[in-house]
């Protein structure tokens, strides 16, 4: 019996390595010793890159010249390439109103659908005549309404990496994966992605994340791993309730 529960447990963990804000700047300091580390442990993690960035706070860093170049490397080794909005700047606030709950600056949620359907249009634009090709798409500051969903699904996109709860789930004829804190952890149970912004990064977070990949590198997932755990069942739908529940008055206290 013990060995049944430990073997379930062990084929539903997981973490997923979700790198935020790949841009044509960014802190690439910390982005080759990141490569580099992935390398040594077999990582395939997942970019969130921003196809035409103009947010003046990602711009400040500094800039890679053959950065489409690199992506298309980092694509070859097997790395998923997902899109990160499109300018990634904040032209709305979100009270709560957004799908998840997070509220905070937006670049979909509250826009109308041809705002955002032009968005992801351009978005995607910029990716096919770079050659490469998306099949997913997680939102700045994790805010989307039920017009993101429509514009995804209107070109042909039906899978977000973000939402609550312990395992990839369908929603509104989208996948889900879900991803709940902000410091890299990990659960003793269920599939999660990280979100990890290196532009934040002193060396010392660096650091702990070598820790946490050396302790943690057997649980590390690809993309596609993590597509195949989706679970629509009800004690699972119970537990995204109740994640977001839990996550939601926790970001309320921080207030
Ligand atoms: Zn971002």
């Amino acid at each position: 019996m013990f060995s049944i529960i430990r073997k379930y447990i062990a084929e539903n963990t997981g973490i997923l390595i979700r790198l935020d804000d790949i841009a044509e700047n960014m802190n690439w300091d910390l982005m080759e010793k990141s490569e580099s580390l992935f390398e040594k442990y077999g990582i395939k993690p997942v970019l969130g890159v921003v196809p035409c960035n103009k947010d003046s706070e990602l711009l400040s860093y500094p800039k890679k010249n053959n950065f489409w170049e690199q992506i298309r490397i980092w694509k070859n080794k097997g790395w998923e390439i997902t899109m990160h909005g499109y300018t990634h700047v904040y032209d709305k606030i979100s009270k709560n109103e957004d799908y998840f709950g997070y509220g905070g600056g937006s670049e979909f949620c509250g826009h109308p659908l041809e705002t955002q359907i032009s968005r992801i249009k351009n978005g995607l634009q910029k990716f096919e005549e770079e050659k490469i090709k998306i099949r997913s798409f997680f939102a700045p500051n994790h805010t989307y309404d039920q017009n993101t969903f429509l514009a995804l699904k209107n070109f042909g996109i039906k899978e977000i990496i973000d939402g609550y709860g312990l395992m990839p789930y369908t929603e509104n004829d989208i996948k889900f994966i879900p991803q709940l804190f902000y410091k890299v952890f990990a659960l003793p149970f269920g599939i999660q992605a990280t979100q990890i912004h290196l532009n934040y990064w002193k060396q010392k977070d660096f650091y702990d994340f070598e820790k946490f990949i050396e302790k943690n590198s057997k649980k590390i997932i690809t993309y596609d791993q993590a597509l195949k755990k989706v679970n629509n069942n009800s004690l699972y739908k119970l537990i995204k309730v109740l994640t977001k529940i839990i996550l939601k008055i926790k970001r309320s206290i921080k207030r």
